[in-house]
């Protein structure tokens, strides 16, 4: 099946066509033509499966379509991510889209000046991609206006939600018209999303294209046992001796993942830290250079990692396991994507053998353990509790993707650790 049949324009075609794209992927072939209808979406899809396509280049047809009524630019389309790389990766993904098309379109996220977002507003948007955020700030400095909007997308919407960005959501849709289309993507359906998405949702076409836990069946898995204070020493080590050129690392913490990229760095291997409290040059610099080759190792937090566009990336390692099951379906989903192969390896200690289990239990088999000689465990060693940060509320006015919310604000009960661990929304993952 072709892009051609499903009812696009032709400069949407030539777009497609220059980005690539031969067939439409099955989210895109399922979308297309329920948005193109102009109805409302309930869409259950993971990053990699081609949902941003799947979504932007119908909402583009049909705000092209009825383009010339309007005077004045408002905006028409609102999609809202809930991270800064994630709006930014929409962003171009519009931009390239819509290239022939007389539409406007504009990105505005955190931790960068408001003043050229302002400008870019001034001039009239017609396609506004935001974090929810960064978009309330705007509302509130009165220099954007949101009653025009015609179409709603909620990318990642259970990401949102983790993020504790409902209230910050329910603000702005209590700004937008009533009569609107709303389309909303999902990786997960929990109870929260279906109640967001009955209030939210008129009569939706329901699409789900791949399994939650698709990744781990189609990424090599293991677990390699190690000493908790022996980890960096075991990951110099793989990457050296396997050679390994560009390598996504997963750590718990933001100042985890600062130490970690420092102490590679001293090992002579080139690394970048890529979290929340860096700035949004520091991070797309640092993802640049990752695509590049120029660093060999990235080195992320769940939330930072959540939504980066890296293609075939061969290894994934979890440099400590995460506190939330999901979130191990998600990291290994960044390797193996668009049928390569890919690798995710554990580097697990004893602290976190229930994590282990909790994980196992989620993909309902056990992943296969090998010891690396040289860096067998020292079962004198005994567990040390992880603080896992359950049990918190997220504080007023979080707005995990921002930077003015993401100061770490306690330590994870471990001395060494000063100022590790911002617990800043429930689930405890680091922003
Ligand atoms: P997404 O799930 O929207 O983040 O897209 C994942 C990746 O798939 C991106 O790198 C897109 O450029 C790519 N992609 C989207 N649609 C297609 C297509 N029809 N054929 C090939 N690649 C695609």
């Amino acid at each position: 099946m072709s892009f051609n049949t499903l009812g696009l324009s032709a400069g949407l075609l030539r777009a497609v066509s220059e980005q690539g794209y031969s067939e439409p992927t099955p989210i895109q072939k399922q979308a297309i033509p329920v948005v193109l209808k102009g109805g409302d979406l309930l869409a259950g899809a993971q990053t990699g499966t081609g949902k941003t396509a799947g979504f932007t280049l119908p909402m583009l047809q049909r705000l092209s379509e009825s383009n010339g009524d309007k005077k004045q630019r408002v905006v028409r389309a609102l999609v809202l991510t809930p991270t800064r790389e994630l709006a930014a990766q929409v962003a171009e993904s519009v931009s390239n889209y819509s290239r022939y098309l007389p539409l406007n379109s504009a990105v505005i996220f955190g931790g960068v000046s408001i003043n050229p977002q302002i400008k870019a507003l001034r001039q009239g948007v017609d396609i506004l991609v935001a974090t929810p955020g960064r978009l309330l700030d705007h509302v509130s400095q009165k220099t954007i206006d949101l009653s025009q909007v015609e179409i709603l997308v909620l990318d990642e919407a259970d990401r949102m939600l983790d993020m504790g960005f409902i209230r910050d959501i329910r603000k702005v849709l209590a700004l937008l018209p009533r009569q609107r289309q709303n389309l909303l993507f999902s990786a997960t359906f929990s109870d929260e999303i279906k109640r967001l998405s009955d209030g939210l949702l008129n009569e939706p076409a329901l699409i789900e294209v791949a399994r939650r836990n698709t990744a781990s069946e189609r990424v090599a898995q293991v677990v390699h046992p190690v000493d908790r204070a022996r980890k960096r020493e075991l990951l110099s080590f793989l990457i050296g001796s396997e050679n390994w050129q560009q390598v996504l690392v997963f750590t718990r913490t933001k100042h985890g993942a600062n130490r970690l990229a420092t102490q590679l760095e001293k090992d002579g291997i080139t690394a970048a830290a890529i979290h929340g409290n860096k700035s949004q040059g520091a991070r797309t610099r640092a993802l640049a250079d990752f695509k590049s080759g120029k660093v060999r190792v990235l080195v992320a937090t769940d939330i930072a990692a959540r939504g980066l566009d890296i293609d075939q990336l061969p290894h994934v390692v979890n440099f400590e396991l995460p506190n939330v099951p999901e979130d191990y379906v998600h990291r290994i989903g960044r390797t193996g994507r668009a049928g390569n192969e890919g690798e995710a390896l554990s580097l697990v200690c004893i602290d976190e053998h229930k994590h282990l289990r909790d994980i196992e239990k989620l993909l309902k088999r056990e992943i296969p353990r090998k010891v690396i000689e040289g860096f067998e465990p020292d079962p004198r060693i005994k567990a040390e509790p992880i603080n896992q940060g359950r049990g918190r509320k997220p504080s007023n006015g979080n707005r995990g993707g921002r930077g003015s919310s993401s100061k770490p604000r306690q330590g994870n009960g471990r001395p060494q650790h000063k100022a590790n661990g911002n617990r800043n929304h429930r689930s405890g993952r680091a922003a």
